[in-house]
């Protein structure tokens, strides 16, 4: 027994050891990929279902890995996040998504808001905000054309001063989005913990909606909620006529999916935007 217990020791000991090698290497990486531009921002729209209007962009993030390629969120969010480096990556976002939008203006793109996915661990203090109002500052960004995402990872153990400087940058028009809507726990309660301005509902929920009567009826009631409750519901994942039929039929607002636009390079997104205002 008790060699099993050493073996087992030893065995843990390295895997701790493992995963500091990899804090380290993940925090040595960032700083490198931070200071060798190899970030990149993608752009997605999203579109009123009815009219087809632009009402929002989306920037999601890459990371154009020298050696490993272009990588999408899922292979280095939850690293980065460990490694305590969300921080400085967040900050990288912003700053140049708030950038883009001047570059926007000056090519008369009307991109009307711009949607910043913010991660939970960015918002545990406040330092999130005190950025994020500097570089509206710089950029001449007003409230009103922003829209952070949240999850509601975030609602269940937000501190109350954060949930302050939300309300204020809502007072001014800011717009917060409940994002992934319907894949956490209990979601409605936080409704009433913390006042957003839209539902994300997740692309879970849309990929079967014509065949699966349970997806089909969760939609439906979700959007009823949203509506009664003055809330705006974007469906996600919407990827063919089959997915917008049945959203239509439910009164859905707002939609993104590859059936309008994949995400976008910035110079893709700005002919995209072109097209758009001379149809
Ligand atoms: P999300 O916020 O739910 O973003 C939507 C994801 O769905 C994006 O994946 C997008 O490319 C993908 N998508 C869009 N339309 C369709 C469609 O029609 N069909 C399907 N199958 N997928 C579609 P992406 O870009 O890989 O991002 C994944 C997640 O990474 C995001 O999920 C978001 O949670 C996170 N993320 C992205 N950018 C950032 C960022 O700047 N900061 C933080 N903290 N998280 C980010
Ligand atoms: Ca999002
Ligand atoms: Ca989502
Ligand atoms: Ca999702």
């Amino acid at each position: 027994a008790k060699q099993q217990n050493e073996s087992r020791f030893l065995r843990y000991n390295n895997e701790l050891a493992q995963t500091n090698r990899l804090k380290i290497n993940m925090e040595y990486e960032l700083r490198r990929a931070l200071k060798h531009n190899e970030f990149e921002l993608c752009y997605q729209p999203i579109v009123n279902l009815g009219s087809g209007e632009l009402v929002a962009v989306e920037a999601l993030l890459r990371w154009r890995h020298p050696a490993r390629g272009l990588l999408k969120p899922e292979d280095f969010i939850d690293a980065i996040e460990a490694a305590g480096m969300i921080n400085p990556m967040g900050e990288w976002v912003c700053e140049h998504a708030l950038a883009q939008m001047v570059a926007w203006r000056a090519l008369g793109c009307d991109y009307r808001r711009l949607a910043l996915n913010i991660s939970n661990v960015q918002l545990k203090s406040l330092g999130f905000f005190r950025h994020l109002k500097a570089m509206m500052q710089t950029y001449q960004v007003a409230p009103s054309e922003l829209i952070l995402e949240i999850t509601e990872h975030f609602i269940l153990d937000a501190k109350h001063e954060v949930m302050l400087q939300f309300e204020h940058l809502q007072q001014q028009g800011l717009q917060v989005a409940l994002d992934d809507f319907g894949c956490g726990y209990s979601s409605l309660s936080y409704l009433k913990k913390f006042p957003v301005n839209l539902l994300k509902l997740d692309d879970s929920f849309i990929q079967d909606i014509e065949t699966s009567e349970v997806d089909h009826l969760l939609v439906e009631t979700t959007i009823q909620l949203a509506q009664k409750m003055g809330l705006q519901v974007v469906a996600e994942g919407v990827e063919r006529q089959a997915h917008f039929d049945y959203l239509a039929s439910l009164g859905c607002h707002h939609m993104q999916g590859y059936l309008v636009a994949k995400p976008m390079s910035h110079d893709d997104f700005v002919a995209w935007c072109q097209q758009q205002a001379c149809v």
